[in-house]
């Protein structure tokens, strides 16, 4: 007997490489449903032409696993690893398919114990029972070596083979790297431990010198300026800038807002554009670590005695008002008629904002970070009553959907700032009636948006490959009359300069400088007021 059962054991027993790709292939294929999807959304659906394509896509994600694995492929590491893996794969691939999002460390501990069980507990048992015969350590590294090696060449192969397939779908969703498990769990363990042992970064000075000029001398109204940091708009979707379908009904006839028709965005996604808009960097010049290490246009605005507060409907402020005023109105609170399933509607951002203005002692400069157009569920951006245009595409997943449904949802989302704009303008206007005060509205979108061309989606590709639908932003200006008198804006000279060209650059010097606002870090030249301030000598 115990003959036979040392035969079937040998018989039974696995090589390490041959475990590693056991585990690699049933990891990529069992746990990762979310990325499938977001693949097969991505590709075009899950049709039998792109069989070759889902295949070769399989064996090359299963073989940079293995590759991985190999790494580990020794007597007393290699179970413990896989075990590990399996468990923690089972709860970040749980997150994945309940959010669709991809995973931070703090969300591992939702995954109910039945998951654990099939997916952590089930495989792990495997893998204890089975029987490795490990070589000696020195010819284990070699094989390994070899092993690692082998599998990244075969999936380089497969890479170039599938390259011109591949590479349109991946570039436009970026995020899917976020869905592969236990790939995004291992990147967000590791992005964990970087948090928790970067030393808090040094923040430098900037623009302290900064106080407001001889146009502020005599007066005795107080000013409130509101910017708008717009979500996913794209200029191309205002009839504002000639657009066919009527997005702007409200803000067309809106007394003295300016509309600029031809500015680009510093970057492709939020992450980018919003810090580096604040940061007074150029786009050239912005990365990231360099407008963390210093502080932006909140503090210089705060340098010169204005109030700075940030209302956030989106998803935070990326650094760039840590230390200013905040309010994150993004919270459903139960019963909320501006909340709908989990999300807020950006009127929200508006709601006590008269009496906010009227009982503060100070020039004001409020941020409103709107959630705008932001996908892929356009049609959850605006309440019920907003749609204008349909039938909307309602499914996070665009394949499911038409184009013209999608860019349906898209423009009621954009009419719907237009009505919140055109909401905010109007508050603005009472209160400078009502409580005397000096009042002004910047709205700008932090990038813009693919809705399908050249089969481009979403946002996010690389500034230099990005459709220039994804840079090509709306921007306007509101001045109420007594702003303009006192900080003498020249309008017919501003409407003038509409259709010139301009960016993200010119925010931060813009605003110093419709604020007549006086420090080292100003440069009239980005100022697009400027040229239409000709009573502000500088
Ligand atoms: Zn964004």
């Amino acid at each position: 007997m115990e003959h036979i059962t040392s035969e079937w054991s040998n018989y039974l027993a696995l090589r390490p490489w041959q475990l590693t790709s056991a585990a690699a292939a049933l990891l990529v294929l069992f746990y990762n449903h979310g990325f499938w999807q977001a693949f097969a959304a991505a590709t075009g659906g899950a049709a039998p032409a792109n069989a070759m394509l889902y295949l070769g896509t399989f064996a090359m994600l299963a073989l940079v696993f293995n590759a991985f694995l190999s790494v580990a492929a020794f007597r007393y590491v290699l179970k413990p690893v896989l075990i590990a893996l399996f468990f923690v794969a089972a709860a970040t691939s749980y997150v994945v398919d309940r959010h669709g999002a991809p995973v931070d460390a703090s969300a591992l501990g939702e995954a109910p114990p039945w998951t654990l069980a099939l997916m952590g507990a089930l495989p792990s048992l495997l893998v204890w029972a089975v029987t490795v015969r490990f070589p000696s350590v020195p010819r284990g590294a070699l094989v390994n070596a070899g092993v690692a090696l082998a599998s990244l060449c075969a999936a380089g192969a497969l890479l170039l083979a599938l390259f011109q397939t591949l590479a349109p779908a991946v570039r436009d969703h970026r995020e899917m790297r976020l869905l592969l498990t236990p790939a995004n769990a291992v990147q967000a363990g590791r992005k964990y431990l970087r948090q928790a042992w970067a030393r808090p970064p040094v923040v430098a000075p900037l623009g302290r010198d900064a106080v407001k000029g001889r146009l502020w001398a005599g007066h005795t109204r107080r000013t409130v300026t509101v910017v708008v940091v717009g979500e996913t708009a794209r200029a191309a979707n205002f009839s504002l800038n000639g657009y066919t379908r009527d997005t702007n009904p409200l803000l067309a006839r809106q007394a003295g807002l300016v509309n600029f028709s031809n500015v680009r965005s510093c970057g492709t996604a939020t992450a980018v554009s919003v810090p580096c808009v604040f940061s007074g960097l150029p786009r050239g010049d912005y990365a990231k670590r360099k407008a963390r290490s210093r502080e932006g246009l909140l503090d210089v605005l705060g340098h010169a005695g204005l109030g700075v507060l940030w209302r956030d409907n989106n998803s935070g402020c990326k650094g760039v008002c840590d230390r200013v005023a905040y309010e994150d109105l993004s919270r459903p609170a139960a019963g909320d008629p501006l909340c709908d399933g989990g999300e807020c509607y950006d009127e929200r951002l508006l709601r006590g904002l008269p009496e906010l203005i009227r009982e503060a002692t100070r020039d004001l400069v409020i941020v409103l970070h709107q959630k705008g157009s932001h996908g892929p569920a356009y049609w959850k951006r605006y309440p019920a009553g907003f749609g204008r245009f349909g039938p909307v595409c309602q499914s996070d997943k665009l394949a499911a959907c038409s184009s013209a449904a999608i860019v349906a949802a898209y423009d009621n989302s954009i009419a719907y700032t237009d009505y919140f704009l055109n909401k905010a303008i109007d508050m603005l206007r009472a209160s400078a009636r009502e409580d005397g005060v000096d009042t002004a509205l910047m709205y700008f979108s932090d990038h813009g948006e693919s809705l399908g061309e050249e089969n481009f989606y979403p946002h996010g590709a690389p500034y230099v490959f990005s459709p220039e639908k994804q840079r090509h932003v709306p921007f306007m200006v509101w001045l109420d009359d007594g702003f303009r008198d006192r900080f003498k804006v020249d309008r017919r000279c501003l409407e003038a300069r509409r259709d010139q060209d301009f960016s993200h650059d010119n925010v931060f010097h813009s605003l110093l400088g419709m604020l007549n606002l006086k420090t080292v870090v100003y440069n009239s030249q980005l100022d697009l007021f400027h040229a239409c301030m000709p009573a502000r000598q500088s």
